[in-house]
């Protein structure tokens, strides 16, 4: 279950709180009773390791293309090495 960090808008009161992502989101402060919690987004383990996972995922895509650029740039180098090779054996 992740947590939420929220905050009231009203006291300034900040609390985090273990939530179902399809629980609704809490309106209440549980401090002045005001109707005026804001729940901050990007905190609480649980978004965190979510967004890490998905992060991750867009890295790891990042950094496959990267290498398959890389590898296509050494595989270029290695035919066109050869070929050199091959030109200056039939030389
Ligand atoms: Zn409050």
């Amino acid at each position: 279950m992740p947590t939420y960090d929220y905050r009231c808008n009203n006291c300034g009161h900040e609390f985090e709180i273990l939530q179902k992502m399809s629980d609704d989101h809490l309106k209440s402060c549980p401090k002045c009773s005001q109707e005026t919690l804001k729940r901050l987004l990007g905190t609480g383990a649980g978004i965190l390791f979510k967004g890490s996972g998905f992060i991750k995922q867009i890295i790891a895509v990042t950094v496959t293309l990267k290498i398959n650029r890389k590898i296509q740039k050494k595989l270029k180098r290695n035919l066109l090495t050869r070929n050199q090779q091959q030109q200056n054996l039939n030389n």
